[in-house]
């Protein structure tokens, strides 16, 4: 029941955090693809999206309203920006702590994550 996220949100190792309530910290990418690379992350341990209960999505939900902020805060909520969410392997997960991607600030392709 442990993350790297876990150690974040605990103030155990550093990251520049970007916003924080109760529920949710947002975090700069450590390792960016876009000029624009936030993390949203619920404090919350739950793995992956296959881990989600039916009591999380409002919890779920509102990872995305914090997406929105941000990205209206950044400016390019007009401009468009990506959220992604990987789940598993398969899908690219590489922290099994689940997060959402928020990338923007370059006209985006197809980059993988
Ligand atoms: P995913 O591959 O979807 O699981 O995304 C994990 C993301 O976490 C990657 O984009 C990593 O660059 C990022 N990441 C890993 N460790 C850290 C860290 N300590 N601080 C900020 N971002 C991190």
């Amino acid at each position: 029941m442990d993350s790297i996220f876990m150690k974040i949100i605990r103030r155990e190792i550093p990251a520049a955090i970007e916003y924080e309530d109760d529920d949710v910290i947002a975090i700069k990418d450590i390792n960016p693809i876009a000029p624009i690379h936030i993390l949203i992350i619920p404090k919350k341990f739950i793995p992956t999206v296959n881990d989600i209960a039916e009591a999380d999505a409002p919890l779920i939900g509102k990872l995305f309203l914090v997406a929105k902020r941000l990205a209206a805060d950044k400016g390019v909520a007009e401009g468009g920006y990506r959220l992604v969410m990987n789940v598993g392997k398969d899908g690219g997960q590489t922290v099994f702590h689940l997060h959402l991607h928020l990338i923007a600030g370059k006209k985006l392709g197809h980059e993988t994550i």
